[in-house]
């Protein structure tokens, strides 16, 4: 970079520092600020455009256009050069504006008499606040250097504004993080919540954007690098033996923080005047905006990993963001990007409300927000960068929506709500030990889904009675290494002895499709769902299977044990799987150890296939669940993760209650012990219609046992089997209109 433009730049952002540290309103300080740029660049116009909304740029300030068009001029997002730069985030220059690509021709401005155009975003960690434009009558490319000091004094435009620096009378920008902000996301566990902001990484702030000695800064730069990079070995060092992701993304870590290529984009940055933080930061805004074009998965990684650790720098700079969980609000909802299993169960149930920038309905995350029941929203896009610590805020798990500072009216019908919720929740609770026994004297068994040792105290609190589905592989999959058999045993034990003498029915591990275990290796799989996983799994690799069988056993010690196998396709997969159970305890019994009372070998019913297996299965199985959510995408041929299709068939479609109580009728022949634990069976119309088919076992979530059992002491399932056989008749496709209308009449 020529010494002349550096001299220049650091002159500029001088002065933009005394601007400042003016008293200057807002306005007024955005009118010598783009007075303060044309003069420095030498160019007739320089503009600043920032966003009102969302989807709207307005004209804020200008030196050199039409002063009248000062909040009137707007463009939206993509809308003309401006709106192009702002969508694309990308800088745009060119010589002849009039003939570039989107140029919208804006008569109140003048502009028309401006030929050189050169328009750089103005962003803040992959936030978008405006536009910073420099004009020119005659027909010039502005040079790499004029770009890059414009781009300088962008990134500390951004964090002016994030200071608040435009503000105040006259301001030309409201406060940024005090307005009311509706976000809808993702619903990954029901509930309601109110709290206050806890964020699980703080933002930090930069408040020294500019720096007046540059060798101070580049010292201090190196100091933070270095003590980053000493950081990174430590942890290196420690983690040498264990995980091997956590050893890779560590190494990741190492490359960037030896990265010569961004020390030099930090040491540029700092010539031209800024200060060691405001450089991390301009790199991470410029990581950020690339990581949202980046589609490659693994690309993206890389850019979260310098995204990391560029916080961990910004943090050694600014000594801002060490979290100290002993400043927890008390009604904390943690707001994050994204969140580790493991750190999640560190805040435990002390978190009101949880929400998540990315995330997913069937990530780790989610799977130990409901374990512990905190209300759970995922892909809430922008949350983090718009939440402050301490900030009110409202989560509505059901609903998929937060309300970020939220008026007294929404939080007064939230409160209303959340009340209503705590009625139905106190009638639940009375009826909590009655037996479920339907108007016409049918006994229903409602148990529930755990997986987690933080399940096990819903098994009292929900009236379950038993566990209908305990997936063994979630104490899999929140670890980062395979855990032990001794380790499971002991798991196992815990889980029978709060069970009490309640049933327990243990699912053998159900790995592979979504559920990744991150210390297995992985292979990649056309299909995933239709792929290796599950029982196919378990046995092609037998090992896995008998130490778990070994643990089950070992942990019953005695008592009587009740073991499934998941996404049995063909009945031979399930007398393997039966062969292995037989011979393990074989072996236990020669080991010494006692053996279960009693076993029971169960198979998951999740493919249409093994509803059509020959008779001779439904008369050896020892009992059959429905997963009802893998058997449904597999009826209809529908992902159950992809949200474009998840919702387009609804499970009262007559075709698949056709299915279910085909499936009753076979185990009915054989006595076969039939259950149905997919997510439906805690949907109370779904529940319903399942008990009408036939289906006496339902397993679910334990919150949904009350509002399960509410409609159940009610309904006359003759009448609901009635209903729907006539709404079949009748041609329709789904029964829901018919069984809704009939639940209606019923008050
Ligand atoms: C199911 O498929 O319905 C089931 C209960 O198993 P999972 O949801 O764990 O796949
Ligand atoms: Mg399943």
């Amino acid at each position: 970079m020529a010494d002349g433009t550096e001299t220049e730049s650091r002159k500029l952002l001088g002065r933009l520092r005394e601007e400042m540290a003016s008293e200057a309103a807002g306005q007024e300080r955005l009118d010598r600020i783009t007075h303060l740029i044309a003069d420095s660049i030498r160019a007739e116009v320089c503009s600043i455009y920032l966003f009102r909304d969302e989807e709207t740029l307005e004209l804020c300030a200008t030196e050199g256009l039409s002063p009248e068009a000062v909040h009137k001029t707007r463009m939206r997002m993509g809308e003309g050069l401006v709106g192009r730069v702002a969508k694309s985030g990308k800088i745009v220059n060119t010589p002849d504006a009039p003939s570039a690509k989107g140029f919208r021709y804006m008569p109140e401005t003048g502009e028309e008499r401006f030929s050189s155009f050169l328009g750089v975003p103005i962003q803040r960690l992959g936030e978008k606040l405006g536009v910073l434009v420099v004009q020119s009558r005659n027909a010039r490319e502005y040079s790499a250097d004029e770009v890059y000091a414009l781009e300088v004094v962008a990134m500390v435009l951004a964090e002016m504004a994030e200071l608040g620096a435009f503000v105040g009378e006259g301001a030309a920008l409201s406060p940024r993080h005090q307005q009311p902000v509706q976000f809808t996301g993702g619903p990954a566990q029901e509930g309601s919540a109110e709290g206050h902001v806890w964020l699980h990484e703080p933002r930090v702030v930069v408040t020294n954007p500019i720096a007046d000695d540059p060798h101070r800064e580049q010292e201090r730069l190196t100091e933070a690098v270095e003590e980053l990079r000493v950081g990174v070995d430590k942890m290196l060092e420690i983690s040498k033996n264990g995980d091997k992701e956590q050893l890779q993304v560590l190494e990741a870590y190492r490359m960037f923080a030896n990265s010569k290529g961004w020390m030099r984009r930090m040491e540029e940055d700092i010539a031209l005047g800024l200060s060691a933080e405001a450089a991390v930061e301009k790199e991470q805004s410029q990581a950020r905006a690339r990581m949202s074009q980046v589609s490659d998965p693994y690309l993206r990684e890389r850019l979260a990993d310098l995204d990391d650790l560029s916080n961990r720098l910004l943090r050694i700079l600014t000594g801002q963001g060490q979290t100290n969980s002993a400043d927890l609000p008390p009604d904390p909802i943690l707001v994050a990007r994204n969140i580790g299993p493991g750190d999640l169960l560190e805040y435990g149930r002390s978190l009101k409300g949880i929400v998540l920038e990315e995330g997913s309905v069937g990530s780790h995350a989610t799977i130990v927000a409901r374990a512990l029941a905190i209300p759970l929203v995922v892909h809430v896009g922008r949350i983090t960068t718009e939440a402050l610590n301490g900030d009110h805020i409202l989560v509505d798990g059901d609903q998929g929506t937060v309300q970020l500072r939220p008026e007294d009216t929404v939080v007064s019908a939230f409160r209303d709500k959340v009340a209503m919720q705590a009625k139905a929740q106190e009638r639940y609770a009375s009826i909590r030990e009655t037996p479920t026994v339907t108007r016409d004297g049918e006994r229903i068994n409602l148990v529930m889904n755990a997986g987690l040792m933080a399940d096990l105290p819903s098994l009292n609190n929900s009236g379950a009675e038993g566990v209908g589905l305990f997936r063994t592989e979630l104490q899999f999959l929140i670890r980062n290494k395979m855990p032990k058999r001794s380790e499971l045993v002991t798991q196992y034990q815990r889980v029978l002895d709060a069970a009490d003498k309640k049933r327990v029915v243990f699912r053998t591990l159900d790995i592979g499709s979504d559920k990744v275990l991150p210390y297995m290796k992985h292979i990649e799989e056309p299909n995933p769902a239709l792929g290796w996983r599950a029982i196919r799994v378990g046995l092609d690799k037998r090992g896995v299977m008998r130490m778990q069988l070994q643990a089950l056993i070992r942990a019953a010690n005695g008592r009587p044990l009740t073991v499934m196998f998941p996404f049995v396709a063909q009945a031979e997969e399930y007398y393997e799987a039966r062969w292995e159970v037989n011979k393990t305890i074989d072996r236990e019994k020669r080991l010494g150890h006692a053996l279960p009372e009693s076993i029971e070998v169960g198979a998951m019913l999740e493919t249409p296939s093994l509803a059509f297996a020959p008779q001779k299965f439904f008369d050896e199985v020892d009992f059959i669940s429905i997963g009802g959510n893998d058997l449904k995408q597999f009826f209809f041929a529908a992902d159950r993760e992809n949200e474009l299709v998840r919702r387009r068939y609804d499970s009262l479609n007559v075709s698949f209650l056709t299915f279910i109580e085909r499936i009753v009728e076979r185990c009915n022949i054989s006595d076969t012990p039939l259950s149905f634990c997919g997510e439906d069976a805690g949907r109370p119309v779904e529940a319903l219609c399942l008990a009408a088919m036939g289906i006496r076992t339902l397993s679910m979530r334990p919150a949904s046992i009350g509002p399960v059992k509410s409609v159940l002491l009610r309904a006359d399932l003759q009448a609901v089997r009635k209903i729907i056989s006539d709404a079949r008749h009748r041609g329709e496709q789904s029964v829901r209109p018919a069984v809704m209308e009939w639940l209606r009449s019923q008050g």
